[in-house]
């Protein structure tokens, strides 16, 4: 029989809005046989597509050596590991160099060592096009020391507006996911995306402006020193760990990202919360990606 774990009140709130009236949680599998669903930015696109051609290219990533797990990228979920705690036992392996023909930002900027200055770097960056259609840079905004970074994929309307990531309905169910395991951007988590100006359109960004921007979430990671990574969406996900594969073959198990201080920080994948807003029935996976992150040692 397994055991049996308690839930505390912020818990079953969650629970009580993913639609589970119980107080105790099955100890079932973390990666359920998942249909393939859609993601955040590509809403309409099957998740067993690859993301668009300009997405994952790798790029010029510097602080980014290793991902681990590195399971079947087509496997279906049902194959992955069950257990929150498991370690993948795949060795971990660094992503792929960047092709030949990748574009190549014009400057690519070297973030300062200290992380007011270099927000005052992000206000003022002009290294890709992303500059002219914004109104804010998103620099990031929580804890610090964090002992969680959430990373998301780019600013929307309202964080473009705002000067904030995760702000809005997406934030305040970010929020809610959060408490749920005890966890606050006040207190023990750092928010920032990986490209800190809104794409026009909320498109994907292009590989030059992943190229360009990336170094800045590298120093900010390198800087906060979090215990472990929560990527939420599939751009970030691929971006982060250098793969094409789909976010239900990458959610539910942990990978690894080798810091530049040699560190290997556990990551987890899950849905972004604008996409979960759009489809609830899907908060019950990303509630066992939260138990994942908060067992993880
Ligand atoms: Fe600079 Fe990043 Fe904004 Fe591009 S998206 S202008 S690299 S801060």
């Amino acid at each position: 029989m397994p055991a049996t774990p308690r839930v505390n009140a912020l818990q079953k709130l969650w629970l009580r809005e993913i639609g589970i009236e119980k107080t105790w949680l099955p100890a079932g599998p973390v990666a359920a046989a998942a249909a393939p669903s859609p993601e955040a930015r590509g809403a309409a696109e099957p998740e067993s597509a690859p993301r668009p051609a300009a997405a994952p290219a790798p790029v010029p990533r510097p602080a980014v050596a290793a991902a681990a797990a590195p399971g079947p990228a087509a496997a279906p979920p049902a194959a992955a590991p069950t257990r929150p705690a498991a370690r993948p036992a795949a060795v971990a392996k660094p992503p792929a160099p960047a092709p030949a023909d990748a574009p190549v930002p014009a400057t690519v900027p070297v973030p300062a060592h200290d992380l007011e200055a270099m927000r005052e770097q992000v206000v003022q960056c002009t290294a890709c096009g992303l500059c002219n259609g914004r109104r804010h840079a998103v620099f990031g905004m929580g804890a610090r020391p964090a002992r969680w970074m959430v990373v998301g994929e780019a600013p929307g309307e309202q964080e473009d507006r705002q000067g904030l990531p995760f702000v809005g309905r997406s934030g305040q169910l970010l929020d809610a996911m959060l408490a749920s395991v005890g966890m606050s951007r006040e207190k023990d988590v750092f928010i920032a995306n990986v490209i800190k100006c809104r794409p026009p359109g909320n498109r994907n960004p292009k590989p030059e402006e992943i190229a360009a921007c990336s170094p800045y979430l590298m120093r900010q990671i390198e800087l906060l020193k979090p215990e472990r990574i929560l990527v939420l969406g599939r751009f970030a996900a691929q971006t982060l760990l250098g793969t094409d594969a789909t976010i239900g073959s990458l959610r539910g198990r942990r990978h690894t990202l080798a810091a530049p201080d040699g560190r290997e920080i556990p990551v987890v994948v899950s849905y972004h919360p604008a996409y979960l807003l759009r489809s609830p029935g899907e908060k019950a996976r990303a509630w066992q990606d939260l138990r994942l992150a908060a067992a993880l040692g």
